[in-house]
């Protein structure tokens, strides 16, 4: 069937435009999410701009049973996954430590590393078998920096950089590339869904200068899983010009 790249939290953002450059570069896609009705139009486009094979699955990765009946269902070729893209994950509000709320708190832990966790240690054991494949893990700016108001969604993103870079020691033996991707703030459904769909407040994040977009992203992560097989990029971050670290921005007022 040729390469195969399994990409989650396809339905939108970073995912969507990561799934559409692997196509184009070749790469057969499984696409997962919540929505499906998102991942059948992206299936659909998929199709009409390349010649791929593409499977969409939806399950919410918090969930560790739909996520191991997930790669269960995968048979003969579509278990050869040669990418994973971890991109699945949310920042859920934006308060002060002592004001969090504990339900928006365990979405992002659930999400952001646990569901991370349950699909790498499954598609990792495919990939050892076969003696190769690449996981490619979005993480942040916030998995190592910390910012005012944002503690939980840092440290989910640290614990996902903490967990790609051991993965990428206990998958050394095997020939499995880890890479990570830090991206500072890229103009996605991402604060629509941090601020709980208040389209002004989503809106204010990206004024005053030109954030990153999804395609940015996604034509670096193509890069990084393009290259020989004898190099890995191990930890990339990556900010639009006006963004220096996760917290420190040259916004231009009234633009
Ligand atoms: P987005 O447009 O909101 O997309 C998030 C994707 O994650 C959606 O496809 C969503 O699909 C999926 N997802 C969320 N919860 C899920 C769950 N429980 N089960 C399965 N899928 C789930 O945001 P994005 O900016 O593309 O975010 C992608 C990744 O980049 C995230 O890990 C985020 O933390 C990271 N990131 C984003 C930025 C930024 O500024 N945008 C910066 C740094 C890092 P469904 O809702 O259909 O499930």
């Amino acid at each position: 069937m040729g390469k195969l790249a399994l990409i989650t939290g396809a339905s939108a953002g970073i995912g969507r435009a990561t799934a559409l450059k692997l196509a184009k570069d070749g790469y057969n896609i499984i696409v997962t999410g919540r929505r499906n009705d998102r991942l059948e139009l992206l299936q659909a486009e998929i199709k009409s701009i390349s010649n791929v094979n593409v499977f969409t699955a939806q399950f919410d990765i918090q969930q560790r049973e739909a996520v191991t009946e997930f790669i269960n269902f995968l048979n003969g070729e579509w278990r050869d996954i040669d990418v994973l893209v971890n991109n699945a994950g949310l920042a859920l509000g934006n308060d002060a430590f002592q004001n969090g709320n504990l339900d928006d708190w365990d979405t992002m832990i659930d999400t952001n590393v646990k569901g991370m966790m349950y699909i790498s240690k499954l598609v990792s054991q495919i990939m050892v078998k076969r003696g190769k494949g690449h996981i490619v893990n979005v993480t942040s700016t916030a998995s190592t920096q910390v910012y005012k108001d944002g503690g939980i969604y840092c440290a989910s993103k640290h614990a996902a950089l903490a967990l790609s870079k051991s993965m990428r020691i206990d998958l050394l033996p095997h020939g499995i590339k880890v890479s990570s991707v830090s991206p500072g703030a890229v103009d996605t459904e991402f604060s629509l869904v941090r601020f709980k769909g208040n389209q002004q407040k989503a809106e204010s994040v990206y004024e005053g200068y030109t954030p990153l977009n999804a395609d940015d992203i996604a034509n670096l992560i193509s890069f990084i899983v393009s290259q020989p097989d004898h190099v890995n990029i191990n930890d990339i971050e990556v900010t639009c010009v006006a963004q220096a670290n996760a917290y420190y921005f040259d916004k231009k007022s009234g633009s």
